[in-house]
């Protein structure tokens, strides 16, 4: 669970029972700074003059606001949409896609007008009956550390079990799962529980669960009856990547429940960076050993407009090959969604 060092209340936030809980929650914690905003600008209540700084504190901050635009961004190709129930992440994890998309904002921030985001997701599911429409809660953050006492999983989560043309998904590195466990999801919701070798989060993510704590977490999803899968992200090829992933699946496959509702899914996704984000983690972490050597990389244009440096085509068809002929031999009731 996310234990901020100072949490931020917009001004009015008050009025919302998930704000007002959250303060009662924390305000008798002599070690956690309680601000009240009187103006709109986060940032000043954010110490740090320069971004290793600003970076730091940020992920010690909590800010409880409203989200105020209710036009959902697309979330292609995963889902249809985003659901923003939490922005950020208390993770540090160096390779982050959200380094360079929060940028120098990177405190986490819960929406406390969920009853409006949802009144919203109702819409948009309406909009497009007779089809299903999917939404995505991880899309720019990890929303599973803030869980204990946002509560907005469990609201989130019961509200898509009323849903038959809506189906939610979220992804997490944390085990903060146990309000979730025994609540009614009615199979509309989708976990997903990204995993790496131990050699892999060591190394890079910091600040987030064990390998072992996820995978229990996953395991006590999938028995209450979770669609569940492992996003196994990012692949590195280092000395001994396929024993050690090989390892990993091993690990997983021991602690599954024998029966499953669905089968388990896999979405295995290979390094990737962009040089925007390079630049910034080089800032960030300025001592990291992320691979991230140009030469040793393709340069492949995205769908979006900018380019990637991923592995080369032999790199990622030998990772395409170990990951499907491993889960292959490993599992029997499974879905590999993509390996890229
Ligand atoms: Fe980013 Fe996920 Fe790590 Fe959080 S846990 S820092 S969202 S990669």
């Amino acid at each position: 669970m996310f234990i901020p060092k100072r949490i931020i209340f917009e001004k009015d936030i008050l009025k919302y029972p998930m704000a007002s809980e959250i303060l009662n929650s924390f305000k008798d914690n002599k070690g956690i700074e309680i601000i009240h905003m009187t103006s709109n600008r986060f940032k000043e209540y954010i110490p740090g003059n320069d971004l290793y700084t600003q970076f730091r504190e940020g992920k010690k901050t909590l800010v409880i606001d409203t989200k105020k635009s209710l036009k959902f961004q697309s979330c292609k190709p995963s889902a249809h949409y985003q659901l923003p129930l939490v922005t950020g992440c208390m993770g540090q994890c160096e390779y982050c896609y959200l380094n360079t998309n929060l940028g120098d904002k990177p405190f986490i921030r819960v929406h406390a007008n969920l009853d409006e985001i949802l009144n919203q997701t109702k819409l948009y599911i309406q909009g497009r009956i007779p089809e299903t429409t999917i939404f995505e809660g991880a899309a720019t953050s990890d929303p599973v550390p803030v869980e204990p006492y946002t509560h907005a999983l469990e609201s989130t989560i019961k509200f898509f079990s009323e849903q038959k043309y809506g189906k939610f998904r979220f992804v997490t590195k944390y085990n903060d799962i146990d309000g979730l466990v025994n609540i009614a999801h009615n199979g509309r919701t989708e976990v997903r529980f990204s995993i790496n070798t131990a050699n892999i989060i060591h190394q890079y993510e910091n600040g987030t669960a064990s390998c072992e704590k996820r995978i229990e977490a996953a395991i006590k999803m999938a028995e209450a009856g979770y669609p569940t899968g492992f996003l196994i992200a990012p692949i590195f090829i280092y000395p001994n990547w396929k024993e050690e992933y090989q390892e990993l699946l091993n690990m997983v496959k021991s602690k599954l429940p024998k029966k499953m509702k669905y089968p388990l899914t896999f979405e295995i996704i290979s390094h990737r960076y962009t040089s925007i984000a390079k630049n910034r983690i080089l800032e960030v972490f300025p001592n990291t050993k992320l691979p991230m050597n140009n030469e040793e990389r393709n340069y492949k244009y995205g769908q979006f407009g900018y380019g990637k440096y991923v592995y080369p085509k032999d790199d990622l068809n030998e990772i395409k090959a170990f990951f499907s002929n491993e889960i292959e031999k490993i599992f029997i009731d499974k879905e590999i969604k993509y390996i890229i």
